[in-house]
């Protein structure tokens, strides 16, 4: 068994090892320089679909509702069970404060800068090449290896979704996504679960010079959101946040909307509002939300709905001791000399959205940063140039050594 290890093993690193540094900076820089704010991404589509054709990978478009649409391919035995590569070309906007060329992806100082750099550019061009190096090793002839490229994560996560939803999951064996919060220095094993929900109150009107004989939904909802904050969950034991504290429970209260101009008691207000939950325990959200409710006795009819389909974020967890987190962690540390520490995403994901089709275990990780470099969604995004070879070695090496082990 170890002799067969070993040979995997050197089999996998003879693929990483064919990334070429140079090529893995370029490719990394031309997709920074093609915008893809969320529900723009058809100009990056068409790009990353242009690559793959040119390599002979037969990508194929998969149409996502309000967004471009998703670029996937795949290679191998088609009923075989997958390997897969998933990453979103969506970017947030453009923020404020850019002394860099956002579009630009200069480098500066061994930083890359740019919109997307960190969140997730340089991911999936180091998933690219990865998935190309693969491809011309020859693949496994027991796996089917893919890469999804996918759009509309930096809003709803509706790529993946779509994906989801048309089965591209079902035999799949290993996921990778190429989230890498912390760079190689973390693997995320795991994510809170998100459910968002619309509560709307309706008081009742009256002049605005009597407020006693109207009901203020305003005023209830008030008390509601003050309810809300200081509601506490649970704390789980073993599992670590990606800031480093203990998993918990929470809920955050994301937008509040009621009243008008003119000089009336408001009879309608619109909470809307997110709840975390944590992964292998029984989500009661909807349940503490209710009772919160009753419990304040608000004289405003009070309708709280769960909202389903794309929204909804499904908790996970990958045992620490599977194969797959195994895997990743010697590749990883075979890139870098160290050894990354594991983590669990304390927001929501697309790895959410594919662990509600498939029990297959499900990681994250590649070029990120951690600290003060960590500029998700701020101005200034750069990612440590350094980390792009490495993390496409780690990426071949991962998918070739689970494709053949297991
Ligand atoms: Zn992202």
């Amino acid at each position: 068994m170890m002799a067969r290890v070993r040979e995997v093993r050197a089999e996998a690193s003879s693929v990483a090892d064919a990334i070429d540094e140079k090529e893995v900076v370029r490719l990394s820089q031309r997709l920074v320089r093609i915008p893809s704010i969320y529900h723009n991404e058809h100009r990056l589509g068409k790009f990353i679909f242009g690559m793959l054709d040119k390599w002979g990978l037969s990508p194929k478009f998969v149409p996502v509702e309000g967004c471009g649409p998703n670029v996937v391919s795949e290679i191998g035995p088609r009923d075989a069970p997958r390997v897969v590569f998933n990453g979103h070309m969506d970017t947030v906007e453009v923020m404020a404060g850019w002394k860099h060329d956002p579009f630009g992806a200069e480098i500066y100082k061994g930083m890359m800068y740019g919109l997307g750099t960190l969140d997730m550019k340089c991911g999936i061009a180091t998933m690219l090449l990865a998935y190309r190096a693969i491809a011309e090793s020859g693949g496994a002839k027991q796996v089917r290896f893919a890469f999804q490229a996918v759009t509309g994560e930096e809003d709803t996560g509706m790529g993946t979704w779509t994906l989801a939803e048309s089965g591209a999951y079902k035999r799949s064996k290993a996921v990778i996504v190429g989230e890498g919060f912390g760079g190689l220095d973390e693997v995320t094993i795991g994510r809170r679960g998100a459910s968002y929900f619309d509560i709307d109150l309706r008081g009742r009107a009256a002049h605005g010079a009597t407020p006693e004989k109207g009901i203020s939904a305003i005023s209830d909802a008030s008390r509601l959101v003050s309810a809300l904050d200081s509601l506490r969950g649970r704390t789980s034991r073993d599992m670590k946040g990606d800031d480093g504290t203990p998993l918990s429970e929470s809920q955050t209260v994301l937008k509040i909307q009621g009243g008008s101009d003119s000089l009336s008691v408001p009879e309608k207000c619109y909470v809307y509002m997110v709840r975390y939950s944590l992964p292998g325990l029984k989500d009661r959200g909807e349940r503490e939300i209710r009772d919160v409710i009753r419990s304040l006795g608000l004289r405003s009819k009070v309708d709280l709905r769960l909202k389903t389909g794309v929204h909804r974020y499904r908790p996970y967890r990958t045992s620490p001791g599977s194969a797959l987190v195994k895997v990743a962690l010697d590749a990883i540390k075979d890139q870098t000399g160290s050894r990354p520490k594991l983590i669990y995403g304390l927001s929501e994901a697309d790895d959410n959205k594919i662990a509600r089709v498939t029990r297959a275990p499900i990681i994250c990780f590649g070029p990120g940063e951690s600290g003060e470099l960590a500029r998700y969604h701020q101005p200034e995004e750069a990612v440590r140039v350094s980390q792009l070879a490495p993390a496409a070695r780690a990426y071949a090496a991962v998918a070739v050594t689970i494709a053949t082990l297991s």
